[in-house]
């Protein structure tokens, strides 16, 4: 079992203020894995004291001599790669091929996207009235990270501090801490100054609200639950942060009768049960034009039911199991609850056969779905998809916007025209068309509940940057 007590403040690995151990678990075997401590108040003290430090010269560094830093940090990550997808199946659970292809790919991705924006961000420009807008790092930074896509979350947050000049104190998700460590050896390596990344791993209520509450953080950029979402929201309030939010979804998915269904379908299924269910913007609610309702559950019944769990070492197409036991129970308690309010199933609850050790779920469909049940309307996030019949292009628009969130939207058909004019009226932060993904360097993030801060590339930059005008007395 590894020992990975330490925490990394100004640019050294260091003990915790107190002892406080927590076992990170591999979710497929149960077993542990390694050993971390849960910061307190004080660790992140240190950290933001040392951050608040290091703002001071490294908010004065050169745009070319950051983006050096992260070509550094790049290559240090592509040289550490298999090492970070490893460390990201044992952890998360998330299946070999599926940790190497989806999971380490989004750390390069993301960081390329941010040195290309970098390069064109304009730090200083002349406004037609002749004023001079500057734009300048905001200061020390508090990133919260969740598990689901635990390296994603972490590149999109600490790649746009590094590259603006600001200085931040990350905490990772207590459940995945592992590649959050992995990453910060990287960064170490590097050779970012001491003090403008710091590491404490930690739990919410402790280490995160401490991060919330601090006023020597000048922004939180948080990614989790809309729960703890609004608690960094209000724990921030007081001292009047900026707060960035990228929160929970429940994206619709529409099936117009004109698209290629068997195609459209089974990809949208394969989606839906990708990284375990575990995905904010997973298109979740299967919205199906009544024409072709029958055709589409049958589609959806025998592909879902083909998908298979496996061990996630093994090389392979599979799915792994959930994170947590907690994670467990409640994809559990909500398909249970799909069942007593009357939609149509296949899969179900418990463990799928032979896999009694491991947080494994059966994949699940369920049809006949009425948008006011909970698994239309709550985040499952587990490979559970809900399928909803609708008769007209207005009645689809309406139920995919009956949602407190807006974080992903999807359409499908052949009709581009229509494909537009839908998109143009569903209020979610992004809308993928027949299969269009999400490519490196655009904005993510949602609409409502979902959040309120994009991520990735120019727009993930600005996040990071306040704007000053300059007046000057000859304005021309
Ligand atoms: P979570 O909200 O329980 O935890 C996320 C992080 O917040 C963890 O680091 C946790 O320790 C911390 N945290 C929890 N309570 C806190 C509090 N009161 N104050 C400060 N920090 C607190 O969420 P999770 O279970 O780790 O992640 C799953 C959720 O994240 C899902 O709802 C998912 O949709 C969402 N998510 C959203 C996006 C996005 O970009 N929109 C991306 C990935 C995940």
């Amino acid at each position: 079992m590894l020992d990975k007590r330490k925490f990394y403040i100004a640019g050294k690995w260091v003990e915790p203020a107190t002892q406080n151990d927590l076992l990170v678990l591999n979710p497929a075997t149960e077993k542990p894995i390694a050993v971390i401590s849960l910061g307190t108040a004080v660790d992140v003290d240190r950290a933001v004291a040392a951050a608040k430090k290091a703002f001071a010269s490294y908010s004065r560094t050169s745009v070319e001599e950051r983006l050096a830093l992260l070509e550094k940090l790049l290559a240090i990550y592509k040289r550490r790669y298999d090492e970070m997808a490893d460390t990201i199946t044992a952890e998360l659970g998330a299946p070999r091929t599926m940790s190497h292809e989806q999971q380490a790919d989004v750390g390069v991705g993301h960081l390329q996207g941010f040195i290309d924006a970098l390069k064109r961000l304009k730090l200083r420009e002349k406004l037609p009235n002749g004023d001079t807008l500057l734009r300048e790092p905001i200061g020390v930074c508090g990133l919260i990270t969740p598990w689901n896509w635990p390296v994603n979350q972490i590149a999109l947050k600490v790649v746009p501090a590094l590259a603006t000049g600001c200085t931040c104190v990350l905490k990772p998700s207590e459940f995945t801490p592992l590649n959050a460590m992995l990453y910060a050896e990287m960064i170490e390596e590097a050779g970012f100054p001491a003090g403008v990344f710091n590491l404490v791993n930690g739990d919410g209520i402790h280490a995160g609200a401490a991060l919330s509450k601090h006023k020597d953080i000048d922004m939180m950029s948080f990614t989790g639950s809309t729960r703890a979402g609004i608690a960094v929201s209000k724990d921030a309030a007081d001292t009047v942060k900026r707060v960035t939010l990228e929160l929970g979804g429940k994206s619709p998915n529409i099936v117009f009768a004109d698209a290629d269904i068997e195609e459209r379908v089974t990809a949208s299924i394969l989606e839906c049960f990708n990284n375990s269910g575990q995905s904010c913007d997973a298109p979740t609610r299967m919205l199906v034009e009544r024409s072709a309702y029958d055709e589409v559950v049958e589609i959806a019944r025998r592909v879902g039911m083909e998908a298979r769990v496996g061990d996630p070492t093994k090389v392979g197409s599979h799915i792994g199991p959930l994170v947590s036991h907690i994670q467990f129970e409640r994809v559990q308690a909500l398909i249970e609850a799909g069942v007593a309010e009357g939609a149509t199933l296949a899969g179900g609850p418990g463990k799928p056969e032979g896999f009694e050790t491991g947080y494994f779920v059966q994949p699940t469909i369920f049809a006949d779905v009425d948008n006011s049940m909970r698994i239309a309307r709550e985040e499952v996030f587990g490979p559970v998809l809900s399928i909803i019949p609708f008769d007209t292009e207005e009645e689809a628009i309406a139920i995919a916007n009956d949602t407190n969130y807006g974080l992903a939207a999807y359409v499908q058909t052949r009709d581009r025209e229509r494909a537009e004019r839908v998109a143009s009226r569903l209020r979610a932060g992004m809308v993928h068309i027949n299969g269009g993904p999400h490519r490196y360097g655009s904005p993510f993030g949602g609409y409502k509940q979902s959040g309120n801060g994009r991520e990735g590339g120019m727009f993930g930059l600005e996040d990071f940057l306040e704007v000053k005008t300059v007046h000057l007395p000859d304005a021309a």
